[in-house]
């Protein structure tokens, strides 16, 4: 069986920047799964579909065509062969995201495709339903979060950085929205897998938090 981690928890908690830091020391690949779900929001907002129309959606999730390659081990996220990769990280496009991914239908067509890859490599996935979901026989999984305040703190240094104008309220607020959604809705909602070892990350540094996620999956 390969190698798998999975890291699951709300947005903003640090997962990417952690999963990709692991993946990295162990030899493993890193699949975002946010990604997929953001590639396809992206796909709902240039065909202008209404995401309260389920069938509108249903039906589009049949038609766009979202896959992840791997270049010199990097996740590139392709919709209909397209590379969407520096055009999925707005928060446009993240509401969105967290909207589509709420309708059964396309989180079974999103999951599928994140259990083949899986099937094909060693992964350290990370998303909302990994532990539960995804891979539930994942030989480690995490669950890391942080309090609001913190993962709004750190979204709004990362637009400052470049240089996007941002209100720190309103991030929090759509942080606030974004977890609400995420850990209410009836499928696959967000929450820690039975057998996730809870990892708050509020007052920890990243190298603290790869520490401690190295010394958990060793072994
Ligand atoms: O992780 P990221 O913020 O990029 O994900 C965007 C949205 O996609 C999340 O807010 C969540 O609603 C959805 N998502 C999901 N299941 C996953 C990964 C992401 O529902 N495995």
């Amino acid at each position: 069986m390969n190698r798998h981690i999975a890291i699951d928890g709300p947005a903003g908690a640090g997962k990417s920047t952690i999963a990709k830091a692991v993946a990295k020391k162990k030899g493993l690949i890193y699949v975002d799964t946010g990604a997929m779900y953001r590639a396809f929001g992206l796909y709902l907002l240039r065909q202008q579909v209404d995401v309260n129309d389920q069938d509108a959606v249903i039906a589009a999730c049949e038609r766009a065509d979202v896959s992840i390659a791997f270049e010199n081990n990097e996740q590139v996220v392709l919709l209909n062969g397209e590379n969407v990769n520096g055009q999925i990280r707005t928060e446009e496009v993240g509401n969105m995201a967290s909207a589509c991914s709420t309708i059964p239908r396309v989180r079974e067509i999103m999951v599928e495709r994140q259990q083949q890859i899986a099937r094909e490599k060693d992964v350290i996935m990370d998303g909302r339903d990994i532990g539960t979901v995804v891979l539930p026989d994942a030989k480690t999984k995490i669950y890391l979060t942080a309090s609001s305040k913190v993962r709004a703190k750190r979204r709004y240094d990362e637009l400052k950085e470049k240089g996007v104008d941002c209100d720190l309220k309103k991030i929090e607020a759509d942080i606030i929205e974004r977890d609400e959604r995420d850990m209410n809705r009836a499928a696959s909602p967000l929450r820690q897998a039975d057998d996730a070892i809870l990892v708050d990350t509020s007052d920890l540094s990243i190298d603290e938090v790869i520490a401690k996620i190295l010394e958990l999956s060793d072994g």
